[in-house]
């Protein structure tokens, strides 16, 4: 039989940010040879505790990429959190633009790549900075940064480790095409081989339908400069983002960060992180989560279980009886097989296949779950603003431009 063979593209991303608990399951996951996603971002702060997680993870062929945690270390909230203190390039009070001008800022990259040559990482973020205008005084430090980050790589021979830039800033900038033309003439001639969006405040819980509507518009223009854009914590509204072209990575912590929301880092807050919450599991027909307790009454109403409990055995082998204590497992089995699915798609056949494949039946199935559970009242009008939202661009762009897979490669760039 003859077979006529289509290119294999390059798949879209998936990156996890690995928790301080999370690389057991992680570990036993790639051992086991189960898909985790394309990349793990790594916590420099727990450099030694994760050490043999990226040995596992790049003989996996998954993508583990240091995080500076630059944002972390210039604004008065990000310094509270945990491990900021630790870190070789960490100081006690929070970086302004001059503590990182010249020399100091060499030294950096310097301590950045000592880590990544010493873990192995395959990819680094560049320690890029909040920017509260479009000529904010970080932007010519950050391009500084970045620059004297590729040579000091490439000085180490680890020319094949990209560079991804996280640009940092408010939506209602972001949403702005002037102030987006002032950043990408800014970025164009910078060593970059991807651009993470971390957007102030957008994801799955702040994508109404004005914001989605311009989010999409506003990736399709960055796609001039000719590089992936990874949505970071965009969660399962970034799952939609890449069916719609806009997108060619996504990034999320393991069950939480679905939403970017830069508050508790712009300001100190005023009360402590909380945290250690109730487990939150994946609904994945619905794209969305539950707290445990009223994910299993849910489950124990009539139909429910038929209609929402996991019949992947790869995670959950005993069904819904298993999911409660593999929580973790369930979430990053069914997100890297969602984007997966797209990733197999043809690009220009994703956009339908989701509306029809997920968000239609996802929205017909809210409508039940949410009389059984009002906490999914939000995620019904949420389904249904999306359908509309989507729906629509559907027909006013049929032709619209995609993102390049984020794919883990250095981008070529021209002389
Ligand atoms: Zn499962």
């Amino acid at each position: 039989m003859i077979r006529t063979l289509r290119p294999v593209s390059d798949p879209l991303g998936s990156y996890l940010r690995v928790g301080r608990n999370d690389h057991s399951f992680l570990a036993q996951m790639l051992v086991d040879g189960r898909n985790t996603g394309t990349g793990l971002i790594a916590d420099p702060a727990c450099h030694e505790r994760h050490k043999d997680l990226w040995v596992e993870a790049r003989q996996r062929g998954v993508e583990t990429v240091l995080d500076p945690r630059s944002l972390d270390l210039s604004t008065p909230g990000g310094m509270l959190r945990g491990g900021v203190h630790d870190l070789p390039w960490g100081s006690n009070a929070p970086h302004v633009p001059d503590n990182l001008y010249g020399q100091a800022g060499a030294d950096l990259c310097a301590q950045l790549v000592d880590m990544v040559d010493e873990a192995g990482h395959s990819a680094v973020l560049a320690p890029t900075h909040f920017l509260a205008t479009a000529d904010d005084p970080w932007l010519e430090i950050d391009a500084d940064l970045t620059t004297g980050l590729r040579s000091s790589l490439d000085r180490n021979g680890l020319t094949d480790v990209p560079i991804y830039y996280p640009l940092i800033a408010r939506s209602n900038n972001f949403y702005d095409a002037d102030w987006r033309q002032q950043i990408q003439e800014h970025l164009r001639p910078l060593p970059i081989d991807a651009l993470w969006l971390r957007i102030h405040p957008f994801g799955t819980s702040t994508s109404g339908p004005l914001a989605l509507k311009r989010y999409l518009a506003a990736c399709r223009h960055m796609h001039e400069l000719g590089r992936p854009l990874v949505g970071e914590h965009t969660g399962a509204v970034g799952v939609g983002l890449m069916a719609f072209g806009a997108l060619g990575g996504i990034e999320s912590g393991v069950t939480v960060n679905e939403t970017t929301d830069l508050s508790r880092w712009l300001r100190k807050p005023k009360k402590s992180g909380g945290g250690g919450g109730e487990a939150r599991i994946y609904l994945h027909q619905l794209g969305a989560f539950l707290e445990l307790s009223k994910a299993q009454t849910l489950l124990n109403r009539p139909g429910m279980k038929a209609a929402h409990a996991c019949l992947d055995t790869s995670c959950c082998r005993r069904g819904w009886k298993d999911t409660p204590g593999r929580y973790r497992e369930h979430f990053v089995t069914q997100r890297a097989q969602e984007v997966a699915s797209l990733s197999n798609t043809p690009d220009t056949l994703r956009a339908g296949s989701y509306l029809e494949g997920f968000l239609r039946p996802a929205s017909d199935k809210a409508i039940r779950a949410s009389e059984a559970e009002p906490a999914l009242s939000v995620v019904r009008r949420r389904l249904d603003s999306w359908r509309g939202t989507f729906g629509a661009d559907l027909t006013d762009n049929p032709a619209h431009s995609f993102s390049p897979p984020a794919a883990g490669k250095r981008v070529r760039r021209s002389a």
